[in-house]
């Protein structure tokens, strides 16, 4: 029989895997990440009507999705990419959820989803993450992929009428701060003007596979760096993080997001450390960069580095930019994506002070 567990407010039951594996065993997957899920997940429907109900926490298991679900078709999908981190004193930690919680209501809104509120989105994690805590490794991370989709049972231009909201956790290897090499993709984008680019829905990822395959067998580049869908000069960012540069004294610049880039809570972080030192307002940017202008300042020597960020591999410096022609254009290495990394584990490890209240500890 199920229990009940009563978490901020809602009334989550519970019902437990039978048959759980044991950390150890689901820790013997963790270098090839999202092979190996934990025994629990969290649900919760929502149909026109009745409102959000019956959450619960469930063994894993297969979704039972009508076959016209928009989902399936038409890329009613959104999901949300976060860590669960155990300190050195033994507290699991979240790095701001309301971050990803607000952003998720975005996406849903996106693709005519009902949005998920913060606060369910918060209980139904905490929830998962208790049922699950002997899973989050110790040198290591427990990846949580909150998902949504359109469960209606048909496809026409009907308001939506059943959403399902899920969470599932995964035990994962901590990122390394060493450089890697990307791809200038100069023949497909992500998104484009009017898209859905600036939200986290399945169907801005279409290309990833083919467009990453395509870079590691013919440049052996870890990832692709994409370019705007109407100037193919113009710096986006990559398949699921986004890109910075670092200039001389203490400089950044982003890529300004338009409706085309992804929010990044990782980003968003580093304007808002940058911003906090800079009492003139002249460090951190948002604007456009193309390949061409980052060629002039590499030459000038004005660049420190290049970096990418987001929470699944924390901030990772570029050793090269490689070009379609086969060109590598490498970049300097500079310190400040390695202190970002660094600062950020201490964050999630508990080893350096949280100044600004972004850290959630469930215990
Ligand atoms: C998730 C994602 C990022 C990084 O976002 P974080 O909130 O920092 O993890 C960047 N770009 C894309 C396209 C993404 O999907």
């Amino acid at each position: 029989m199920p229990t009940t567990r009563v978490i901020d407010g809602f009334a989550i039951s519970v019902e437990k895997n039978p048959v759980p594996q044991t950390p150890e065993e689901v820790f013997t997957t963790i270098k090839t990440f999202g092979k190996q899920w934990t025994p629990h997940m969290f649900m919760v429907d929502w149909e026109a009507g009745k409102g959000w109900h019956d959450a619960r926490i469930v063994p894993y298991q297969n979704l039972s999705i009508p076959p016209t679900a928009p989902c399936l078709h038409y890329g009613q999908e959104g999901f949300e990419g976060m860590k669960a981190t155990r300190t050195r004193d033994g507290r699991i930690a979240l790095f701001d959820p309301k971050a990803n919680a607000e952003r998720f209501m975005k996406t849903a809104k996106e693709v005519d989803m009902e949005p998920v509120p913060v606060d369910l989105f918060i209980a139904g994690l905490k929830a998962l993450l208790l049922q699950e805590r002997d899973y989050i490794p110790n040198d290591g991370n427990l990846y949580i992929r909150p998902t949504e989709v359109g469960m209606s049972p048909f496809w026409g231009a009907e308001d939506t009428n059943h959403c399902l909201f899920y969470i599932i956790v995964t035990p994962a290897a901590n990122s390394s701060p060493e450089p890697f090499d990307a791809l200038v993709e100069s023949i497909h984008s992500r998104a484009g003007p009017g898209g859905t680019g600036s939200a986290k829905v399945g169907g801005n990822y279409s290309r990833l596979t083919a467009d990453k395959k395509r870079a590691r067998e013919q440049f052996g580049c870890a990832d692709v760096l994409y370019t705007a869908a109407d100037n193919k000069e113009l710096i986006e960012e990559f398949t699921v993080r986004n890109f910075f540069v670092e200039f001389t004294e203490g400089v950044v610049l982003t890529p300004e997001l338009r409706d085309r880039i992804l929010p990044g809570t990782t980003r968003n972080k580093i304007l808002q450390l940058v911003r906090e030192k800079d009492e003139k307002g002249e460090k951190a940017y948002e604007g456009s960069y193309t390949i061409e202008k980052l060629r002039q300042d590499l030459a000038k020597g004005v660049v420190k580095s290049v970096f990418s960020c987001g929470t699944s591999v924390g901030v990772q410096p570029i050793g090269n930019l490689v070009l379609n022609t086969g060109e590598r254009i490498p970049m300097p290495e500079g310190t400040l994506p390695k202190k970002l990394f660094d600062y950020f584990n201490g964050l999630r490890d508990g080893t350096v002070e949280d100044t600004h209240g972004w850290m959630v500890f469930l215990d």
